[in-house]
């Protein structure tokens, strides 16, 4: 008997938007549905958004801005798009025809004022039984994590960028 879970993927280090990738393709694998949004983001160079059109069941909506969002001083647009992105989470996970759904860097929208964590918390609530929610992003609030059925946190020991390495396509983005 599948049963949905809340898990939350935070820290400092790399590697959350794309252990929640790696989820999104056992699931697939699984023949489960798959519908990814991306707070915060809006660029169509990421592979991932390219790989999407060649899975079956997955789908990936951007709602954000390709350019950085000033953090205490978001944009009219940066709030906005991420008030799109909640409700659209909350249509897709109230008609549960996707088994898996993925907010990615919904964590960094509540830190930086675009969401408030009660919103999240509020998808959490209303999730039915069998949809599993995947929330990621640095900065995950405590209420979130307490509510959630699993935390990782990813934590930064060493990473290129500090070697002056600049992003890689297929790594970065
Ligand atoms: P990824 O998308 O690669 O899985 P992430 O989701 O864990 O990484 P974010 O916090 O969303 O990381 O940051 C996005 C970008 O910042 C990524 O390109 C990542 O490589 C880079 N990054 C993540 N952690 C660090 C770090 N500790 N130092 C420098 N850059 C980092
Ligand atoms: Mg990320």
């Amino acid at each position: 008997m599948r049963k949905g879970l809340t898990l939350v993927y935070t820290g400092n280090g790399k590697g959350k938007t794309t252990a929640a990738l790696g989820l999104a393709l056992r699931a697939i694998g699984h023949g489960q549905r798959v519908f990814m949004i991306q707070f915060m983001k809006g660029s169509a160079e990421y592979g991932e958004i390219q790989a999407a059109q060649y899975l079956p069941h997955f789908t990936l909506v951007q709602k954000g801005l390709p350019t950085f969002v000033k953090k205490g001083d978001p944009g009219r647009e940066d709030l906005r798009l991420a008030r799109e992105g909640l409700e659209l989470a909350r249509q897709v996970i109230q008609a549960g025809e996707h088994e898996l759904v993925i907010l990615d860097e919904v964590n960094v929208a509540v830190d930086y004022g675009l969401l408030k964590a009660e919103d999240v918390l509020e998808l959490i609530e209303i999730k039915p039984e069998g949809v599993t929610l995947v929330l990621t992003g640095r900065y995950a609030s405590d209420k979130i994590m307490e509510k959630a059925d699993m935390v990782s946190e990813v934590k930064d020991i060493k990473h290129h960028y500090r070697q002056g390495i600049p992003s890689q396509p297929g790594i970065e983005y």
